[in-house]
């Protein structure tokens, strides 16, 4: 008996255990900081017309300018924040710098009037009590106009607290607020569920469009999900293109959008509105 206890009490204090524990709580206080002093930024990735290679918009994705550790991928603190709470606090600057941006962008230049921004949002942030509050807040602050916000939520998000999920989605979308479902094709939600949700486009997920290129069945997936989206009436858009027979293939699937490392990776906002400021010599000449 003696012995058992000792061994569990060894297994409590676990120097390995320990120190995870402690660095977990000094990222969680770091993060904290981090929001506070603004180290957050975002990058945007363009997403394009596969067709015609026009700029339609960008996906904003945040990332953490860490004093010391340089720039931290989303990957690395996202779950964190997610478990902590602070995701929240987090995911809603995310969304008001996305729209000041872009609202900024717009002001500024001509072929940035029609383009539009995805905002990846949390299950915690759109199951608070003030989501919409929030959103309404944030839209009078930054003035952008609600047709061009693209508010992302994943599959997961929908197979929990489904009719409170359905009347607040209906509300963003009664915005004229635009609803994506990212990284579509990976959650577990049954496809009986998707004509419920008031949801305007499928961000059909990366794995789908590597899987495009090795053989005949993995196309007639993707195609059987642009028959699905269409019968919906929703727009589709790939996720993660990075060759050009995977855009052949998409664009003879006539999948309208599309973003991935073929025609650029997250851009910092320098960078992306250097892009604006190409496409834009292009329409004027
Ligand atoms: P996501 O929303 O599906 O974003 C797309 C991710 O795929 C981004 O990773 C992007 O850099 C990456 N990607 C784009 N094109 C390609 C490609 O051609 N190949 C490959 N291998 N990857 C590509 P990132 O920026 O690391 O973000 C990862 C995830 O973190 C996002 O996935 C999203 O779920 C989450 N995330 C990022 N920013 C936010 C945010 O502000 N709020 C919330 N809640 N989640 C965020
Ligand atoms: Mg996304
Ligand atoms: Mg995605
Ligand atoms: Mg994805």
């Amino acid at each position: 008996q003696a012995k058992k206890l000792g061994k569990a009490k060894y297994e409590v204090f676990d120097p390995k255990m320990y120190v995870q524990a402690v660095r977990r709580l000094e990222l969680e206080s770091e993060l904290r900081q981090a929001i506070l002093q603004q180290q957050l930024i975002l990058h945007y990735q363009p997403i394009f017309c596969i067709n015609s290679l026009e700029l339609v918009g960008f996906e904003a994705l945040v990332r953490w300018q860490h004093p010391q550790r340089g720039i931290i991928p989303s990957d690395e603190f996202i779950p964190l924040a997610e478990e902590t709470g602070l995701i929240v606090p987090l995911g809603n600057w995310v969304l008001y710098e996305a729209c000041r941006q872009l609202k900024s962008w717009q002001d500024k230049f001509p072929a940035a009037q029609s383009l539009s921004v995805g905002v990846n949002v949390a299950g915690k942030q759109l199951y608070s009590s003030d989501f919409l509050d929030t959103v309404d807040s944030i839209m009078a602050q930054t003035q952008v106009d609600a047709g061009y916000l693209k508010l992302e939520i994943t599959e997961s998000m929908l197979i929990k607290n489904t009719e409170r999920v359905i009347e607040v989605l209906a509300k963003i979308r009664q915005r004229n607020i635009q609803l994506c479902i990212d990284d579509f094709g990976t959650g577990y939600s049954s496809l009986s569920y998707l004509p419920k949700f008031p949801v305007n486009i499928l961000k059909i997920d990366r794995s789908f469009i590597i899987a495009i290129d090795n053989g005949k069945q993995n196309y007639e997936v993707v195609q059987a999900v642009v028959t699905l989206a269409k019968a919906l009436n929703m727009k589709v858009v790939a996720e993660g293109i990075e060759t050009e027979a995977q855009l052949n293939n998409l664009q003879s699937l006539a999948v309208p959008l599309g973003q991935g490392f073929l025609f650029s990776k997250p851009l910092t906002v320098e960078l992306a509105q250097e892009m604006i400021v190409a496409q834009s010599s292009v329409i004027s000449n």
